[in-house]
């Protein structure tokens, strides 16, 4: 059996570096928490991120 491999990826906002930890698939657009700027963007599988991609959790 296979588990579905997910994500977190760890995004600085890059309107005000803001660290944040957000889904790599995420299916609904995900705001930075400090000043709403968009950190990703659900496009059908992974997310397009619009922030600097930091770290990945696994
Ligand atoms: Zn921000």
């Amino acid at each position: 059996m296979q588990k579905p491999k997910s994500k977190f990826i760890k995004v600085r906002c890059n309107d005000c570096e803001n660290e944040q930890a957000l889904f790599e698939k995420a299916s609904t657009t995900v705001h930075c928490h400090i000043c709403g700027s968009k950190l990703a963007i659900p496009r059908g599988g992974k997310a397009k991120i619009k922030g600097k991609i930091l770290e990945i959790i696994e």
